[in-house]
């Protein structure tokens, strides 16, 4: 049998979102990762495109972690007629389902809107997926065991590696007759709070490997001081601290940075308030997959005893109403919908106001206008003027920068053939070949949108 295998870059080519890429061997077509494309509207716009390939014909999809830009086409790939496996970590699993379903949940609301205000192209405007989209995709998922190579058809098999980046988050060895050809997936920091350090490949052919960071390394800030500083200047001016955080890890990190602060005595008691019915539920997987983290069940059981949790949108208006000092962590990251609208809705005309943005802010979104120094807000239909104080947390990213990513090269034993550069802004990606070349002397190459390779 002729053994021809190439792989083709669907997605997160020249960019960082839309994750997808195809593996085709004789016997299989594996597509690693299947993510939704974020961000301005020329890119959204590719999740309504055709695939390049049929999407009947995919036998079997790998996933390396939860995050929408690497499972949130999922169920677009299910109703273009997939029917095969959807292989991850049970906890990344887990994630992929609160991601899915808040996503078929915005797909379905934005529709609604541009069909209550008439701008879409298409009449009526529809959802690129819905929520029976969604329970559909869930038919296929089947959980897969970590550091243990499964058996996917003769002669090629696969092993997930520990991460770091969030809650189940793996890179992926993938073993095709022999030849090693390994996924980055997202890695994370070497020294989480929350979790382990990333495992790193010994042996690698072909890299897959991504750059998000690629072109800078990370502020060296004390998270700690900046919140003890912004909590005692709430206290002190009797104002609030209003926190848009990603559900996914932020908003647990941040809910452990109060925790550990407050039990050693370094902020005094205020009342730090987690309003995301999104996070909670990543709070129950943190409880579920206890051997993925560094926490255990008494320290979390301790910490969100600590914190005051807000589950219905009834109580958000309770919050509101106290008119006491008070940490409010609430979604979405950037502003760009979520229970934080409210609280903003109320408070950001108020001088008292600290907004704290807790990390990237894209081009586009609320969060970026009040980075740059926005006078009023826009949302509700409705201009609000921003009186609050705006600052910002850059040092909680959940991925490696250029020395951490450079690091996770450093064991392999051989040079592998080729490392791709792939989940990147051009800029970060050409700085990391750059970075790579001078350390390591390995062949790179930033593949562009759709472009295939034969590696074998
Ligand atoms: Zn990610």
């Amino acid at each position: 049998m002729e053994q021809k295998v190439s792989i083709q870059f669907l997605g997160a080519a020249g960019t960082v979102t839309g994750s997808k890429f195809l593996v085709e061997t004789p016997e299989l077509k594996i597509l690693i990762d299947c993510g939704l494309f974020q961000g301005e509207k020329p890119l959204r716009d590719k999740n309504w495109e055709p695939l390049e390939v049929d999407a009947s014909t995919i036998d079997l999809v790998l996933l390396t972690h939860g995050h929408l830009d690497h499972v949130g086409y999922l169920p677009r790939l299910v109703r273009m007629g997939f029917e095969g496996k959807i292989y991850g970590t049970a906890p990344t699993l887990s994630i992929t389902r609160i991601i899915l379903e808040d996503s078929a949940k915005i797909q379905e609301e934005d529709a609604d809107q541009a069909n209550r205000e008439g701008y879409s192209k298409h009449d009526p405007a529809l959802p690129l997926y819905n929520q029976r989209d969604v329970e559909q995709t869930f038919d296929y998922l089947d959980p897969q065991p970590m550091g243990v190579f499964i058996d996917l058809a003769p002669g090629i098999r696969y092993k997930h590696h520990y991460a770091g980046h969030i809650l189940g988050a793996t890179w992926l060895e993938l073993e095709v007759f022999g030849r090693i050809i390994v996924f980055s997936g997202d890695l994370g920091r070497e020294n989480d709070l929350l979790l382990r350090p990333v495992e790193r490949p010994v042996k690698a052919d072909y890299i897959i490997m991504e750059s998000t960071y690629g072109d800078r390394e990370h502020l060296d800030e004390d998270v700690e001081d900046i919140l003890i500083q912004l909590v005692n200047e709430v206290l002190h001016h009797r104002g609030n601290l209003i926190i848009p955080s990603f559900a996914v890890e932020r908003a647990q990190l941040l809910v452990y940075y109060f925790w550990q602060l407050y039990k050693k005595n370094r902020i005094p008691a205020i009342p730090v308030v987690i309003d995301s019915p999104m996070s909670n539920k990543v709070f129950d997987s943190f409880f579920k997959f206890p051997d993925w983290h560094r926490l255990n069940g008494a320290m979390l059981g301790e910490m969100l005893n600590y914190v005051e949790v807000v589950d219905s949108y009834r109580d958000t208006w309770r919050v509101i109403d106290r008119k006491q000092p008070k940490v409010v962590i609430a979604g979405s990251g950037m502003i760009t919908g979520g229970r934080v609208l409210t609280y903003l809705q109320q408070l950001i005309d108020e001088p008292e106001t600290i907004v704290l943005l807790a990390g990237y802010q894209a081009e586009g979104t609320r969060g970026r206008d009040l980075l740059e120094g926005a006078k009023t807000l826009r949302f509700f239909g409705k201009e609000y003027v921003v009186r609050a104080r705006t600052e910002c947390l850059q040092s909680l990213s959940a991925h490696a920068d250029q020395g951490e990513l450079l690091d996770w090269l450093s064991d392999l034993e051989t040079a592998p053939e080729k490392v791709f550069l792939v989940h990147g802004e051009p800029e970060a990606a050409k700085e990391l070949k750059t970075a790579i070349a001078n350390k390591y002397s390995f062949q790179t190459e930033i593949p562009e949108m759709n472009s295939k390779y034969e590696l074998m």
